[in-house]
């Protein structure tokens, strides 16, 4: 039986490697080169690109023709910042309280799928409980269709910080979260915290450099770090060669953590020029999250929807971030595309391009800043973020010309990841 089986599994594994792709593409965004290509077969072998041709290029027999003449194909879009496990809601507190690890999963099935439906073929999860750990491997085994996922697991806080696990909880219930939990008070415990997100299966470090907005805590942007706390978290997550991100909406927090050697400031709120000139010098990245900064302001006003500390921070720290990004992107910061999806709603990750042009970047730029420049920050231009022969089949497509009008990346008809394709309307 046994032998069977292994039999089985190398034919369907020869099979898979024999199978070719063709997608004839009337353009191609080359996100390196900026500009518009006409006319090209993408052939596609098993989960790679195996040769982009001239023209449209007749399969042999047994291959598969997909006919893109009239859409516009790009490299798989990646967000950078989401929370795959959870989507904000008015019950989203308490459900702290009822769900289990497994609901969570069971629940977060339906955001991958939306996700990678929408053209996000890639993502950087920024924070959850370590379910997120567990979805990446399911998608990268097959049981689940979703992204590629590259997770920080659980965010590192301290004390009272804005991903304090127990903020907003009765005193009886707060106990001491510690290292192990993401809470650390000393350059030390913020070296174990990093190891032990290292050992949970983190790919990346997420810290949160300064208050938020969704904590139930007064303050929404102060420092929540010393230098030498955020020098113990970067210099460790360098030693197991994991990126960093900090979230900050304060200009202090964004400072100390820039020096620190972060990779990417995230949300960036309150950034002034001499914040963005230290990111110039230093190779910072940003992550304005334009689509939460919309969600939450415009929910601040639903009643009930958020609890009343969270209120006030969400009208006054909301309606800023498209503002600064404006002011970011013309002095010449590094920009990533994301969106914070897990607060504002998974699948219209797409919105964030449009609310990028709306503020000035030129389309071709936002493409770039969702393809090419996530791939370089979280060092995988071996393998996506651009469509090169070698690299991760990972295509999207929308008929028309998104050079003109950007809305058309909100539906994305054309999804592969992987070499394998997931939709085409
Ligand atoms: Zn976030």
């Amino acid at each position: 039986m046994r032998i069977l089986l292994g039999l089985a599994l190398t034919l369907f594994f020869f099979g898979l490697k024999a199978q070719k792709t063709y997608l004839h593409c009337g353009h191609i965004i080359d996100v390196e080169q900026e500009k518009t290509l006409d006319e090209r077969t993408i052939i596609i072998e098993g989960n790679k690109i195996l040769e982009i041709k001239k023209g449209y290029e007749d399969p042999p027999k047994g291959a598969e023709v997909v006919d893109l003449k009239d859409y516009t194909v790009m490299p798989g879009f990646m967000d950078m910042h989401v929370h795959i496990e959870h989507e904000s809601n008015p019950k989203r507190y308490e459900e702290t309280f009822r769900k289990n690890d497994a609901d969570v999963a069971l629940k977060a099935t339906v955001y991958c799928e939306r996700t990678l439906m929408a053209g996000f073929t890639t993502v950087r999860d920024l924070g959850g409980t370590g379910v997120n750990v567990s979805l990446q491997s399911a998608i990268d085994r097959g049981y689940i269709v979703g992204p590629k996922i590259y997770t920080a697991e659980k965010s590192i806080a301290t004390t009272g910080g804005h991903a304090d696990p127990t903020n907003g909880v009765k005193k009886s219930l707060m106990g001491d979260p510690g290292p192990k939990e993401g809470v650390i008070n000393s350059p030390e415990e913020a070296a174990k915290a990093v190891r032990q997100r290292y050992k949970n299966g983190a790919d990346c470090i997420k810290i949160t450099a300064t208050g938020g907005v969704l904590s139930v805590a007064k303050d929404g942007s102060g420092p929540q770090f010393n230098m030498e706390e955020l020098e113990g978290i970067i210099s460790t997550a360098k030693d197991y060669g994991m990126t960093t991100a900090a979230h900050a909406h304060g200009k202090e927090g964004m400072l100390r953590a820039v020096k620190a050697g972060i990779t990417s400031i995230e949300h960036g709120t309150y950034m002034d020029e001499e914040v963005m000139d230290l990111m110039i010098q230093k190779g910072t990245y940003y992550t304005p999250t334009i689509s939460a900064g919309k969600f939450v302001a415009a929910k601040a006003k639903v009643d009930g929807f958020y609890p009343s500390v969270v209120v006030p921070k969400a009208l006054a720290i909301g309606p800023q971030i498209q503002e600064t990004f404006a002011k970011a992107y013309k002095r010449g910061v590094k920009i990533v595309l994301g969106t914070d999806a897990g607060v504002s709603p998974h699948g219209e990750n797409g919105l964030e391009f449009v609310f990028m042009v709306e503020a000035g970047m030129t389309p071709m730029d936002a493409i770039v800043s969702a393809t090419l420049t996530p791939a370089e920050m979280l060092q995988i231009m071996d393998e996506r973020g651009i469509l090169k022969e070698g690299l991760r089949a990972d295509i999207v497509a929308v008929k028309g010309d998104p050079l003109e009008n950007i809305e058309l990346l909100t539906d994305v008809q054309f999804v592969m990841r992987d070499g394998v394709v997931y939709k085409l309307k």
